[in-house]
């Protein structure tokens, strides 16, 4: 249902934002943890405007539509084929060079690579109803707009406006529910009583899932490696499993770009997992956090976590953690974090200035005559930089920031022997 403003960000680079945010819908009113009473416990912000990436911060859709706009997408390549409706059943030698196995939560792909499965304790069923929502409705109209999380230790819920009369609820399978009867409407209207029934919406879809929080240790052997849930599972308190999937497709992207096109050594490759393990585990970590908020069903313990929150509202953000160690300057963050997006002087976002490739955003000064093939943006970021106190920024394909430079022979040090993995031409040359 949600992905973030870096998520939108990953989209533009694939030359799909303007298409997407057609089909989607972004909101600034952040998610609202309330307690039985309706008293709120926690907000994680909304951002008002485009934020950091250039796009709003929090964006929310319906699956199939995303998903068509994407394989819509992938036909622009005359390379590409799609097998829809295809079971792997094995995976051994092969033709190609690499294989991506995005294959979720039961990955075959993993199953051959023989990663380390590791559990990192959350495992709850819930049951998910999607509503196709009457908007002349009284009710409907008075549901509210931001996505809430109901801490209530009699039913724990999740109620989220997906866009247009469309709306999500969430729902924790409690000791005693029967899963196999919770899809049955006699059922979950009654749970639903506080916001709406039957004579406000038609249903559309009901299924039970089970929530996990699970990393797995090994994404790559030789020629295998993994994405997304295939090697990393969290559970959606922070509409982040997804986006932590195109994160890794980011990352991966352009390393294998470069190990094939350009022939660089295929140990950039290692450095993927080495990256992006401990971000994604942040996210979990946190969205766990949260879920024992959430999800608490003891009446005392819920009672005393309330009064926890009783001084105010605690506000949070999502987190913007460091990449592992890899491909970057071994160096406290923001090195290893995403460099913002602003908007260059002829109205452009500064992505579409860099296409595929390495950057340097500084300070005029400091690029002039630089000899190197990343994309010099001269006075680009300059707000940011005065913040950091730095005066130049070295920029991956992916964003991510590899170095950073207060002087010019820092600098040149940066460009010219940080990088060996990258295009030989990028090099310095002098
Ligand atoms: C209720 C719920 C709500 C969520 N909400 C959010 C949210 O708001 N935001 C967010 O970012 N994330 C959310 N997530 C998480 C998100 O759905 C997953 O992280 C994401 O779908 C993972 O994508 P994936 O492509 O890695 O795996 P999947 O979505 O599982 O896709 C794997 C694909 O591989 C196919 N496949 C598997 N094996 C084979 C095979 N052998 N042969 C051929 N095909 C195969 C499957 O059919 C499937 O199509 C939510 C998850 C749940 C359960």
């Amino acid at each position: 249902m949600h992905f973030d403003g870096e998520v939108m960000r990953i989209f533009q680079s694939a030359g799909l934002a303007d298409k997407v945010a057609t089909v989607v819908r972004s909101s600034s009113r952040g998610m609202h943890f309330v307690n039985g009473e309706g008293r709120t416990l926690m907000i994680r912000r909304g951002i008002d405007g485009p934020g950091p990436h250039g796009w709003a911060g929090n964006w929310y859709f319906h699956q199939p539509i995303l998903e068509g706009v994407l394989r819509e997408g992938l036909k622009r390549f005359a390379n590409v084929r799609m097998h829809l409706g295809h079971d792997v059943a094995s995976v051994d030698d092969l033709d190609a060079r690499y294989v991506v196995g995005c294959d979720g939560a039961r990955s075959l792909v993993r199953q051959a690579i023989g990663s380390k499965h590791i559990d990192l304790g959350l495992h709850q069923p819930w049951l998910v109803v999607d509503l196709l929502c009457d908007p002349d409705s009284p009710r409907t109209k008075a549901l509210p707009d931001y996505t809430v999380q109901l801490c209530d230790p009699a039913r724990p819920m999740t109620v989220v406006n997906v866009g247009g009369d469309r709306r999500r609820w969430e729902i924790m399978l409690m000791p005693g529910d029967d899963p196999a009867r919770l899809t049955d409407p006699g059922v979950f209207w009654p749970m639903m009583a506080r916001w709406l029934g039957p004579d406000d919406a038609q249903l559309e879809r009901a299924a039970v899932y089970t929530f996990h929080s699970v990393v797995q240790e090994g994404w790559r052997k030789g020629h295998l490696l993994l994405a997304g849930d295939a090697c990393h599972q969290t559970p959606p308190f922070l509409g982040q499993g997804m986006c932590a999937g195109m994160r890794d497709a980011a990352n991966l992207a352009w390393k294998l770009a470069v190990v094939v096109r350009d022939g660089a050594s295929d140990a950039l490759l290692d450095t993927y997992e080495s990256e992006r393990l401990p971000h994604v585990r942040t996210f979990i970590d946190l969205a766990v956090k949260l879920g024992a908020v959430l999800q608490e069903t003891d009446w005392t313990a819920a009672a005393h976590r309330d009064r926890r929150f009783e001084a105010g509202v605690e506000m949070f953000d999502f987190p913007q953690p460091q990449l592992g160690p890899g491909c970057r300057f071994d160096a406290p963050p923001p090195v290893g974090t995403i460099f913002p997006q602003p908007r260059l002087a002829d109205g452009r976002l500064m992505d579409e200035a860099i296409g595929q490739r390495f950057a340097i955003v500084g300070e005029a000064r400091m690029l002039d005559g630089l000899q190197t093939d990343a994309v010099l943006l001269p006075d680009v970021g300059r707000d940011w930089l005065a913040r950091h106190e730095v005066r130049a920024a070295i920029l991956r394909p992916d964003r991510y920031i590899h170095a950073l430079a207060c002087d010019r022979q820092e600098l040149e040090m940066a460009t010219g022997a940080a990088i060996p993995w990258a295009r030989p031409r990028w090099r310095r040359t002098t």
